[in-house]
C-alpha cells in the first residue's frame, strides 16, 4: 500500500474542517518512547476534542492515504506510539483532550471515561465513589485509557481482575474509514457475532482510534494485607501461590516475583529508596490480599505463611503495618522499571510461559544469556500470570552500548527458549514495531493470515498505524 506524507494541501484541506485548536505544533515528547529505540517523525499534530472530529481527520487520512499515528501517553514499550523516518511522514493524532471521566454508576459498577483520560485518575475518581478500578501499572501517571485499551495492557493486579480488556465492557471507536462504532454497552453479556471490542482492544491502533470506553468497577477492598517474602526459589514461588490461593480463593490480589539483582540495582540507583530488608535473597514475593473487614485475612495469612516457612519455601517475611508501609512496598516494586532503565538493558523481554514452567524458564534462561559472556539478568514480574520481565543487563560498570551488536542474538535465543517452552514472547506489551518479526517468527501461520485478512477489510489503504504489529506492505 503506497501512503503519501502530509503535505501542505493535505493540511489547508484539514484546515478547512476543522477548529484551529486541533492544529499543535509538534513538540518532542510525541516523537520519543521510553526506550529510547525509536525516533519518531510527524508531518502535523492534530488533537481532536470529540468523536465526530477524530471521523473528520481519519476521512480526510483515507481519503489522501495518509498514515495515523494514535497516541495517547506515550509510554508504550513496543514503539506503537512513534512512527520513524523512512516511511511518509504521518499525522500523529493524540487523544488527550478526550480526557472525560464521567460519574460511576454505582449500580451497574460501571464508569465511561474518554480515551484520553489518564489511567491514574480514573482509579482516582473510582476511590472517590469507594469503587476500584482496579489497571495498575508504573507508568499510571501518564498512559491513558485509549493507551491500555490499545495495547490490552496487564499491570499487577491482572492475576484477580484481568488484563485492559477483561475491565472493559463497551468501546466507542472511530474505524479507518471515518465511520463511528456506537458500541458504548453496559452489557456483562452480549453474544451477537463477531466481537468488535474484543478486536479493538489489543489491536494497538491498526484497526481504529478508541474515543470512549466503559469501564467495570469492583468493590473497593476493605482491608490490604501487603506482604515481602523472601522465597527459597521460583519453584517456591509458584508453591506459595497455590497456598495463598487454596486459603484466600479470589482474594489475592497481586503476587510479584523480584530478584536480588532488582534489588541491586535500586541501590545503584536509587539509594535513597527505603527496601523492606537489609539484606534480601536472591527470590523475593510482594504478595497482596485485599477483602472485606469480616475475613480474618490476617490470621489466615500468618497461619499460611507458617507452614511455608515449615515447609522449607521462606525464610523471611515483613507484613506491612500501616499504609505508609504498603506503600513503601509497592514502591519497591514500582520502581525497578526506572532502576532497570537507568542501568540500561541490552535486550528486554516480556514474555509467559505456562506457570509451571516459570522455573525452568529462569533456569534454561541464565544458561541461555551465560553464553553471551558475564551478563546481569534482572528478572521480575507477575508471576502469578506466569509473565516476567526478563531483562540482560552489561555487567556493573560497563554500558550497554558496549553490548549492542548481542541484542538481536540474545533476544532471539530467549525467545526460542520461550517458545520451546509453549509460552509467548509478548505478554502484555503488545507487537508494536520492536516485535513485529517475532510475531511472524512465532505466530500461527494461520492466525497471522487472518489477522491480514481483517487488517485488510477493516482498513483497505492501510493507513491506521502503518508498520505496528505488521511490516508495511
Ligand atoms: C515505567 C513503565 C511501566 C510499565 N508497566 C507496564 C505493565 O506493568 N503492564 C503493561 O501492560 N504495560 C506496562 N507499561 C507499558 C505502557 O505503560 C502500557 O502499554 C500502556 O497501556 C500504554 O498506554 P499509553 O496511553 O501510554 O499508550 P501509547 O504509548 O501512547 O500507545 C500505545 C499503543 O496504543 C496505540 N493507541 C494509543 N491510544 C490509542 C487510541 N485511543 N486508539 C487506538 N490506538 C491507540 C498507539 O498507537 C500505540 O500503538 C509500562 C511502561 C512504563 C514506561
Amino acid at each position: 500500500m503506497v501512503l503519501n506524507p502530509v503535505t501542505g494541501a493535505f493540511l489547508d484541506g484539514l484546515r478547512a474542517t476543522l477548529p484551529e485548536t486541533c492544529f499543535r505544533p509538534i513538540a518532542p515528547r510525541y516523537l520519543s518512547e521510553p526506550r529510547g529505540f525509536y525516533a519518531g517523525q510527524a508531518g502535523c499534530l492534530l488533537l481532536p476534542s470529540s468523536a465526530g472530529e477524530v471521523a473528520l481527520i481519519l476521512r480526510h487520512c483515507n481519503a489522501a492515504r495518509v498514515g495515523v499515528v494514535p497516541y495517547g501517553g506515550g509510554t508504550g514499550l513496543v514503539g506503537g506510539q512513534v512512527m520513524p523516518k523512512g516511511a511518509p511522514a504521518p499525522v500523529v493524532l493524540s487523544l488527550e483532550r478526550l480526557d472525560s471521566i464521567e460519574k460511576p454508576d454505582l449500580q451497574d459498577n460501571t464508569l465511561v471515561v474518554g480515551a484520553g483520560a489518564i489511567l491514574a485518575d480514573v482509579q482516582a475518581v473510582a476511590a472517590a465513589a469507594a469503587r476500584l478500578f482496579p489497571l495498575s501499572l508504573a507508568s499510571e501517571g501518564s498512559c491513558r485509557i485509549g493507551g491500555n485499551l490499545a495495547s490490552n495492557a496487564g499491570g499487577v493486579q491482572v492475576l484477580r481482575y484481568g488484563n485492559a480488556r477483561a475491565l472493559c465492557l463497551g468501546l466507542e471507536a472511530v474505524l479507518p474509514e471515518g465511520r463511528i462504532w456506537q458500541g458504548l454497552k453496559r452489557l456483562r453479556k452480549d453474544n451477537t457475532g463477531y466481537d468488535l471490542r474484543d478486536l479493538l482492544i489489543g489491536s494497538e491502533g491498526t484497526l481504529g482510534v478508541i474515543t470512549r470506553a466503559v469501564l467495570r468497577l469492583f468493590p473497593q477492598p476493605e482491608q490490604h494485607l501487603t506482604a515481602f517474602l523472601q522465597i527459597r526459589d521460583p519453584r517456591a514461588a509458584i508453591d506459595l501461590l497455590a497456598r495463598c490461593q487454596a486459603r484466600f480463593g479470589g482474594l489475592v490480589s497481586a503476587f510479584e516475583l523480584i530478584d536480588r539483582t532488582g534489588f541491586e540495582f535500586l541501590q545503584e540507583t536509587l539509594p535513597s529508596l527505603r527496601r523492606p530488608f537489609a539484606a534480601p535473597g536472591k527470590w523475593m514475593v510482594l504478595l497482596e490480599i485485599g477483602a472485606g473487614t469480616d475475613f480474618p485475612a490476617q490470621t489466615v495469612l500468618e497461619s499460611v505463611l507458617e507452614a511455608a516457612f515449615d515447609a522449607g519455601l521462606m525464610h523471611d517475611a515483613v507484613i506491612a503495618q500501616s499504609e505508609a508501609q504498603r506503600e513503601a512496598f509497592w514502591a519497591v516494586r514500582e520502581r525497578i522499571p526506572e532502576a532497570n532503565r537507568l542501568i540500561g538493558a541490552i535486550s528486554s523481554h516480556d514474555i509467559s510461559v505456562p506457570l509451571g514452567q516459570l522455573p525452568e524458564m529462569i533456569r534454561k534462561g541464565a544458561g541461555v544469556v551465560a553464553r553471551f559472556g558475564d551478563l546481569r539478568v534482572n528478572c521480575f514480574g507477575h508471576v502469578g500470570d506466569g509473565n516476567l520481565h526478563y531483562n540482560v543487563y552489561p555487567p556493573k560498570g560497563a554500558h550497554r552500548a558496549d553490548f549492542s551488536h548481542l541484542r538481536d542474538d540474545i533476544k532471539r535465543a530467549i525467545h526460542d527458549l520461550v517458545d520451546t517452552l509453549g509460552g509467548s514472547f509478548s505478554a502484555e506489551h503488545g507487537i508494536g514495531r520492536l516485535k513485529r518479526d517475532d510475531l511472524s517468527r512465532y505466530g500461527d501461520p494461520a492466525k497471522l493470515a487472518a489477522m491480514r485478512a481483517i487488517k485488510t477489510a477493516l482498513d483497505p489503504n492501510g493507513i491506521m498505524n502503518p508498520g505496528v504489529i505488521f511490516a508495511p506492505s
